[in-house]
């Protein structure tokens, strides 16, 4: 971690202010060290460069979905800032790059951190992403060359960082917690007052099939397999997808129609095999997944007190959500 992120960390227990105590150091990052908590009870270490602020248990669906997840981001630990910037901006929209600049920016859940090099780039003050897996020794490889990423392990439900962002923002992420409408409070709970929230979620909209035919093969089977298994499985599904594609949808397509999923799949095809393997590895692997209507993303911006937040229908098949938290 560099020094530039302690004054963004809190005690996971207490909420205090952290001290830190260095061991070791590479360049601008201490690798090795201590965090103290102001009411000297608590401690937490720093190793491979991330600060490490779990101090609950975590119920056995969260184990097991951390687990999964660290796995999956290993394996895709890929960057491609071309790729995730234009895809960034369709599950933040309508915000622009010029809404991150200067701005102190939360990611909460941030995987492999693909987005906390794009809030950097977009000129951030500053960008902490937390996640819950072992992900964050890929998310820190993937951002230690950037001076404002910041790398954090941390549970969404005590989160190790302070509640006074300009920016907040969760990718993909609340839909895989045990409780989304509390992940979503805790996310609009870090914003300052006037600051801004966005969350991009599955929609329920259009996937029940999902719900009906694949959720049940996910929960009882595909999420408790080998991982060598399900990368097997995802290459085989993708290559049927992409096959699919070229061959029923594209044509149909030409023919003036628009099949079912027709959005989703264009967006699919733009997007690439690699990162299409990646997405379709998740889907088997994830023991907890929820389909979210556009009524309840509504009403998790009504209970935050967020007024006429932008929601978009993004393909067809997820919600992008994007609001102001009132002034104080
Ligand atoms: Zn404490």
């Amino acid at each position: 971690m560099r020094e530039g992120l302690l004054p963004y960390l809190r005690c996971p227990v207490c909420q205090e202010r952290l001290s830190l105590a260095p061991d070791t150091h590479e360049g601008p990052h201490v690798m090795t060290g201590r965090l103290l908590c102001a009411a000297g009870q608590h401690a937490f270490p720093i190793s491979g460069g991330v600060p490490r602020l779990l101090a609950h248990p975590l119920p056995p669906d969260m184990e097991h979905t951390s687990r999964n997840f660290g796995q999956s981001w290993r394996l895709w630990n890929q960057i491609d800032d071309e790729r995730y910037r234009w895809q960034f901006l369709r599950w933040v929209q309508p915000l622009q790059p010029a809404d991150f600049s200067d701005r102190s920016v939360l990611d909460m859940g941030c995987g492999k951190g693909r987005h906390l090099r794009v809030a950097a780039q977009f000129g951030a003050r500053d960008v902490v992403g937390v996640d819950l897996s072992e992900a964050v020794d890929v998310a820190f490889a993937n951002t230690r060359d950037l001076e404002h990423a910041h790398v954090v392990q941390g549970d969404i439900f005590h989160l190790p960082v302070v509640s006074d962002f300009d920016l907040a923002f969760s990718i993909g992420v609340l839909h895989h917690t045990p409780d989304p409408a509390q992940a979503f409070a805790v996310l609009a709970n870090h914003v300052r007052p006037g600051g801004t929230v966005a969350c991009w979620v599955y929609g329920r909209e259009n996937n029940g099939w999902i719900i009906h035919a694949v959720d049940p093969v996910r929960i009882g089977i595909t999420s408790r397999l080998p991982s060598k298994v399900v990368q097997a499985l995802s290459y085989g599904l993708t290559s049927v997808l992409f096959a699919s594609i070229g061959c029923v949808y594209q044509p149909v397509e030409k023919l003036g129609f628009k099949p079912f999923y027709a959005d989703y799949m264009k967006y699919l095809r733009d997007l690439g095999f690699a990162e299409t393997l990646n997405i379709v590895y998740d889907h088997l692997i994830a023991p907890t997944a929820a389909y979210v209507p556009r009524a309840e993303v509504e009403r998790w911006f009504a209970t935050a007190a967020i007024d006429a937040p932008t929601l978009t229908w993004v393909q067809k098949v997820s919600w992008a959500g994007v609001g102001k938290k009132p002034a104080a």
